[in-house]
């Protein structure tokens, strides 16, 4: 059996079934929490894709693998995960992803970060998805789906990657009123202490980072009034900024590091 493991095995199953049939799924939307593994499993099936040996897995022997593993594989096309998507990335993508694969027998396409496609480039998205280009599987990602147009949504397979949500419970609900401090109301001096109280603690640090999470979440979808505050772009943006810290926790920066710098950020 290949080997993407996911939280919730049927979706792994899902993807390795189809590399030991060959039969793919075109377009996917792989959705959950950023840090939950998308890009890595996009990556692991992108290989196992292109490789040359059908054993569930990379080989890491063949040409594809070796291409694949320098970041040099010309039909592992990447874009995304660098901020805004903007419409010259998504024509450059469609245009290659209508050529024939020049090394593997498909063309693996990784949308990191797909929400933030502007409009004009999800339009672009969406016709490619309506004219699907041969033997290509294009892999979206996005912690929500709810993040992207529903016409892009219905067109693509949905692979769950499950979210690790904070539930306000009544021994918690401090950390909420103060996530909402920080976005809001507080003094600069009183959102440094925060970052101190917050980072004594690597899981209070995560805590706090998912509580900001939900409440940005929450206000695009127009559930708090956090919005009356923000603008969508700003609370994207604010969104990018929680990833990221999550991002440097996770490569051992100090919680008191990330959250003076997630408030610095902030403005
Ligand atoms: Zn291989």
């Amino acid at each position: 059996m290949g080997n993407i493991k996911l939280q919730d095995k049927r979706q792994g199953t899902y993807l390795n079934q189809q590399i030991q049939s060959g039969d793919f799924t075109s377009f996917m939307l792989f959705v959950g929490q950023t840090g939950i593994g998308k890009m890595d499993s996009a990556l692991e099936f992108a290989a196992s894709v292109l490789c040359d040996n059908v054993s569930g897995e990379p080989c890491q022997m063949c040409s594809n693998c070796k291409l694949v593993v320098s970041g040099n594989h010309p039909d592992l096309l990447q874009v995304g995960g660098e901020g805004t998507i903007k419409i010259a990335s998504i024509r450059e993508l469609q245009k290659s992803l209508y050529l024939k694969p020049y090394q593997a027998k498909h063309k693996v396409a990784i949308i990191r970060d797909s929400h933030l496609m502007t409009e004009e480039s999800a339009n672009a998205m969406l016709k490619v998805l309506e004219e699907p280009p041969e033997n290509c599987i294009i892999i979206l990602t996005s912690p929500d789906k709810k993040l992207l147009p529903g016409t892009v949504v219905s067109r693509s397979q949905i692979v769950n990657f499950g979210t690790v949500i904070l539930q306000k419970t009544e021994d918690n609900e401090e950390i909420f009123v103060d996530a909402v401090n920080i976005l809001k109301k507080s003094q600069f001096y009183e959102k440094m202490a925060m970052a101190q109280k917050y980072s004594k603690e690597k899981p209070l640090t995560v805590d706090f980072l998912n509580a900001l999470e939900g409440i940005l979440r929450e206000a695009i979808l127009g559930e708090n009034d956090l919005n009356s505050d923000y603008s969508e772009r700003k609370i994207i943006s604010v969104l990018e900024l929680v990833e990221k810290s999550r991002e440097y926790l996770k490569n051992n920066l100090s919680g008191k590091f990330v959250l003076e710098n997630l408030i610095i950020n902030l403005g």
